[in-house]
C-alpha cells in the first residue's frame, strides 16, 4: 500500500508550470509543503473574506450577482471548508483538498467557479496562468466528485485597487483611516478537467524517488545558493 499524499490545488498547479523543478516540488513534498524563511501574508485572505461578504451582501438585497461578475452564473452557493472540499483519487493514492472561493449555480444547474486574486492583471500574472487553470480545473474535478453537479465555467476575478483620485486625495480619507477602491477584471479560465488525473500521476511519481531529483539547470536561486554553500565552506576551512 503506498503512503497516501496529501495536496492542495495549488500546489498541484506548480506542476503545470513551464518553469517547474521537480527537485523543489521534491523538497516541499518532504517539508509537508512547510518550507523554511517564507510566509503568507493573512491581508489577502482578509480582501478574498471581503469580497465574498461583498457579493453574499449584494445578492442578498437585489436577488442577483453585482455587475462587475460574468453575467448568468445563476446564484451562489455555499462552499464547503477546505477541510471538506477534497477528493481521494484511489488510482494515485493522492487526497486533493482546496475550496474556491466562490461556486455558482445558474438555472439549468450547471456550477460555475470563481477565484479572487487581489493583483493588477499583468504580463505577470499572465504567466501564472497554467498554475491558475490547474487550481481552478481541480477545483472542478472536486465539486463534480462531491455531486455538486456538472461544472460549465471557471473564472479568475483580479481584483485590482485603484489609485488615489490625485485631483481630491480627501474622499479616500475616513475617520478611521482610510479607504482604498478595487475593480475587477474578468478573465474566463479553460475547463480542462482532464489534464488533473496526469498532474497527480505526477505527483505520485515524485514522491515515490528515492533519490532527489535533478535541479533545474536554469535556475539561478540554485547558483545563489551553490555560491552561498561554497563561500561559506571557504570561510569556515
Ligand atoms: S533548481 Fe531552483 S527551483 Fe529547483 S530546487 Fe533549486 S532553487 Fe528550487
Amino acid at each position: 500500500m503506498k503512503r497516501t499524499i496529501r495536496i492542495s490545488a495549488k500546489h498541484l498547479g506548480e506542476l503545470a508550470m513551464p518553469d517547474f523543478c521537480a527537485r523543489c516540488f521534491w523538497i516541499q513534498l518532504i517539508c509537508g509543503w512547510r518550507m523554511p524563511f517564507t510566509f503568507f501574508p493573512g491581508i489577502f485572505s482578509t480582501l478574498d473574506s471581503h469580497v465574498k461578504r461583498v457579493v453574499a451582501g449584494y445578492f442578498a438585497a437585489h436577488d442577483r450577482l453585482p455587475s462587475w461578475l460574468p453575467t448568468g452564473l445563476g446564484k451562489p452557493l455555499t462552499v464547503p471548508h477546505w477541510s471538506k472540499f477534497s477528493w481521494f483519487d484511489e488510482s494515485t493514492e493522492v487526497l486533493l483538498v482546496g475550496a474556491p472561493d466562490e461556486m455558482t449555480r445558474d438555472r439549468g444547474n450547471r456550477i460555475s467557479i470563481l477565484d479572487y486574486k487581489t493583483a493588477k492583471y499583468t504580463e505577470n500574472a499572465d504567466a501564472l496562468l497554467p498554475l491558475y487553470q490547474a487550481q481552478l480545473n481541480s477545483y472542478a474535478v472536486i465539486a463534480e466528485r462531491l455531486g455538486f453537479g456538472q461544472v460549465s465555467s471557471l473564472w479568475l476575478i483580479y481584483c485590482e485597487p485603484q489609485p488615489v483620485d490625485s485631483k481630491n486625495p480627501l474622499v479616500s480619507c475616513l475617520d478611521s483611516g482610510f479607504r482604498m477602491d478595487f475593480a475587477a477584471k474578468i478573465l474566463p479560465v479553460q475547463l480542462e478537467t482532464k489534464m488533473i488525473p496526469a498532474l497527480l500521476a505526477k505527483v505520485r511519481q515524485i514522491a515515490d524517488m528515492t533519490e532527489m531529483p535533478e535541479r533545474r539547470e536554469d535556475c539561478k536561486n540554485c547558483q545563489q545558493l551553490n555560491n552561498l554553500i561554497q563561500n561559506t565552506l571557504e570561510l569556515t576551512t
